[in-house]
C-alpha cells in the first residue's frame, strides 16, 4: 500500500488518535495513490501509525479510519465500524416514541465524512470526503444488509464537499424513494420531514434533547421561536401548552413545513404568527414596536465556518442575544444555541455575558445544552463537538 510519511516531530496527534493529518504535516508521499485512496501513515522513522483515506487536494492530506498495523480496512472493517456506530444507536433505535436519529456521525464514529440518519424506514445519507465517496458503493450495500432501510436518499449537497473537490449529487442510492413529505416521531412529537428538498438531511436531529428541555418552560407563556426551521421548538411548545407562538424564519419554505407540523401536533394555530424575515432586522422591528416574549428561542445557523470568521460570528451572536434579553419581559427565557464548533462553550458564555451587560440585564444559567447523544463527541477528536446552548433566565 502506498503512503504518506510525516514530518519529524509531527507524529503525536496521530498516534494520541486524532483522525486529521493536515498537509503542513506531511513530509512525502511514497508511491502513486490516488486521491481517494487508503494509505499507510507512517512517522518520519518509517513506524506504521495506521490507515487512512488520502485527498492531496484537501487541507485535510489524510483522515485517518485506523489505528491497527496488520489490519487494512476491508469490507469486513467498515462493517463493523458501521455495526459499532448502530449499536451506539440501540436505546433509540428501541424507543418507540423516536424514529428519527443520527446512525452515523462521521469521524465521531470512526467513518470520516460519512454522516447517515434514519428518517422512519428510510435513511438520508452525505458522503462528505473523496475517500468516502469512492466507498460509497460498499457502504449502501452494508446499510442495506445492516439497517434494512426500506430505502436510501442521498443528501451530498452540503457545502463541505467542496473542499474535498466534489460536486454536490443527490438521489436514490437504494431501494424506494421516501415520500415528499415523510412523517417521523420525536419524543412523541410529530414531524413531516422532506429528505429531498429540506435542509441539511431534512431536520434539526441534534435538538431533540434541547426542544424538549427548552419546552419546560413554555405552559402557558407566548414564545418566539427565533430561526425555527420546520417548528421544532415551537411544536414543543404547542404541545406543552403554550400561549401564542411566533415563529421565525428566512426560509418561506421552512415556515410552510413548520405550520404542517403545528397542525400535525393538534395546535390550532389561530393565536400563533409566521413570519419570513431576517432574525436580525425582525427582532429590531420587535424592540421598536416595544413588543414583549416570555420565552424566546434563538437557534441560529452556524455563524464561524474559518477561524478568520470568529469575530464576526461573535458580533452575530452577541447581536441577536442582546436583541432578545431587551425583548424579554422580566423573569423571561432565553434559550440560546450555537452550533458554530469554532466557538467554544465558554467563549459562547462570555458572548452572552457581554450581551447581557450590554443589557443591562441580571442573567442566570438554568441549564447547559449540547448536541443530543446520538451525535457523540469522540474525546480523541475534540471537533465533534459543536452545540451548545444555555437556557437562561433573564430578569
Ligand atoms: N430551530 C430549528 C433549526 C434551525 S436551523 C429546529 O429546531 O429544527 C437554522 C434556521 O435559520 C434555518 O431554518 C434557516 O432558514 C434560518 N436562517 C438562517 N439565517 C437566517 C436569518 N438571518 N434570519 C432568519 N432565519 C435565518
Amino acid at each position: 500500500m502506498d503512503q504518506v510519511i510525516l514530518k519529524k516531530g509531527r507524529a503525536k496527534p496521530a498516534l494520541q488518535k486524532h483522525p486529521w493529518i493536515f498537509s503542513g504535516a506531511v513530509a512525502r508521499v511514497v508511491g502513486e495513490p490516488d486521491d481517494g485512496d487508503l494509505v499507510e501513515l507512517r512517522d518520519a522513522g518509517g513506524n506504521l501509525i495506521g490507515h487512512g483515506l488520502l485527498n492531496r487536494h484537501s487541507q485535510i492530506v489524510v483522515r485517518l479510519v485506523n489505528w491497527e498495523r496488520d489490519q487494512v480496512p476491508d469490507t469486513a472493517f467498515w462493517r463493523g465500524r458501521l455495526k459499532r456506530a448502530l449499536a451506539g444507536r440501540a436505546a433509540l433505535a428501541a424507543d418507540t416514541s423516536t424514529d428519527a436519529f443520527r446512525l452515523v456521525f462521521a469521524e465521531a464514529d470512526g467513518l470520516p465524512g460519512l454522516i447517515v440518519d434514519r428518517y422512519g424506514d428510510y435513511l438520508a445519507v452525505q458522503f462528505l470526503v473523496l475517500g468516502m465517496e469512492r466507498l460509497k458503493e460498499e457502504i449502501a450495500d452494508l446499510l442495506m444488509e445492516l439497517a434494512a432501510p426500506r430505502g436510501i436518499w442521498e443528501r451530498s449537497d452540503a457545502p463541505a464537499r467542496a473542499k474535498e473537490g466534489l460536486s454536490p449529487t443527490t438521489g436514490l442510492l437504494r431501494g424506494y424513494p421516501p415520500p415528499r413529505r415523510l412523517e417521523v416521531v420525536e419524543n412523541g412529537r410529530r414531524f413531516l420531514v422532506d429528505l429531498a428538498a429540506g435542509q441539511k438531511t431534512g431536520f434539526y436531529l441534534d435538538q431533540r434533547a434541547n426542544r424538549g428541555r427548552v419546552s419546560t418552560y413554555c405552559a402557558g407563556h407566548t414564545v418566539l421561536d427565533a430561526f425555527c426551521y420546520s417548528g421544532g421548538f415551537a411544536v414543543y411548545a404547542a404541545r406543552a401548552g403554550a400561549g401564542p407562538i411566533t415563529l421565525l424564519d428566512s426560509s418561506g419554505d421552512a415556515l410552510a413545513l413548520a405550520a404542517e407540523n403545528l397542525h400535525l401536533n393538534g395546535r390550532d394555530s389561530a393565536a400563533d404568527t409566521f413570519l419570513t424575515a431576517d432574525v436580525f432586522q425582525q427582532l429590531r422591528h420587535f424592540r421598536a414596536a416595544g413588543r414583549r416574549f416570555e420565552v424566546i428561542v434563538l437557534d441560529p445557523p452556524k455563524f464561524a465556518h474559518t477561524q478568520a470568521d470568529i469575530p464576526r460570528a461573535a458580533r452575530g451572536y452577541k447581536d441577536i442575544n442582546l436583541l432578545a434579553m431587551q425583548l424579554l419581559s422580566p423573569g423571561g427565557i432565553l434559550a440560546t444555541f450555537s452550533c458554530s464548533g469554532l466557538v467554544s462553550a465558554d467563549l459562547f458564555q462570555k458572548i452572552v455575558f457581554g450581551a447581557s451587560v450590554d443589557a443591562g440585564r441580571d442573567v442566570q444559567v438554568l441549564e447547559r445544552l449540547s448536541q443530543g447523544p446520538d451525535h457523540p463527541v469522540l474525546l480523541t477528536f475534540p471537533e465533534s463537538e459543536y452545540l451548545k446552548g444555555l437556557i437562561c433566565r433573564v430578569w
